[in-house]
């Protein structure tokens, strides 16, 4: 056994919560509900930030509770491309689980804004990454990292991207919105009823 290992304590302790989790035997869903709650009941999806401090907050902050919604954390929120990771994984959650509406949220104070092509590659090099394979990726690392400087412009950007992908179906209601990573508080940048071009679903 390895001891005094970081990453070792952390999984020591990961488990050691898991075993007085599971201990209580509260969380499972009964065998007649496994299929529907796959499902989300507000037939939702939430697209955020990967934010540690929206963790515990996010949720309550808008009032979801478990079984209610799919939610994608990312980095900043931020699109890549049309058929990107998390495009895929929204068009499983409408194509396959149901979801009629996207939320869009990103939050104040988003690490991302900081964060640019040269800083990224600069770490990459101290921490052994070639300069072969930055090279591979730095055209689309300036492209992501130079561009996001603004969460509330990449929350527009997000929903301009969703709204006009493909891929994505025109009923679709998609909506932007600011969370403050400490206080909770929504604000409300975009809704899907700005737009007239969208398509309206019956309630
Ligand atoms: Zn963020």
């Amino acid at each position: 056994m390895m001891q005094g290992g970081t990453e070792m304590d952390r999984l020591e302790e990961i488990l050691a919560a898991n075993k007085a989790f599971v201990a209580h035997g509260k969380h499972d869903y009964t065998e007649e509900d496994i299929a529907a709650s796959k499902l989300p009941k507000k037939k939702m999806a939430i697209f955020t930030c990967m934010d540690t401090r929206l963790t515990e907050i996010l949720e309550p902050a808008m009032g979801i509770q478990r079984g209610d919604a799919k939610i994608i954390r990312t980095v900043g929120n931020y699109l890549t491309g049309e058929f990107d990771a998390v495009i895929r994984s929204l068009m499983v959650a409408i194509y396959e689980l149901g979801v009629e509406e996207i939320f869009v949220v990103g939050h104040y104070e988003c690490g991302m804004a900081k964060t640019t092509a040269d800083s990224l590659a600069a770490a990459m090099r101290a921490h052994g990454v070639s300069e072969c394979a930055i090279a591979k990726i730095h055209g689309e690392l300036e492209v992501w990292a130079n561009a996001f400087r603004d969460p509330v412009e990449n929350v527009k950007d997000a929903v301009a991207k969703i709204t006009s992908n493909p891929y994505i179906p025109k009923n679709i209601k998609v909506h932007g919105l600011m969370i403050h990573p400490r206080t909770g508080k929504l604000d409300v940048i975009q809704t899907a009823s700005d737009d007239s071009t969208l398509g309206k679903i019956a309630d």
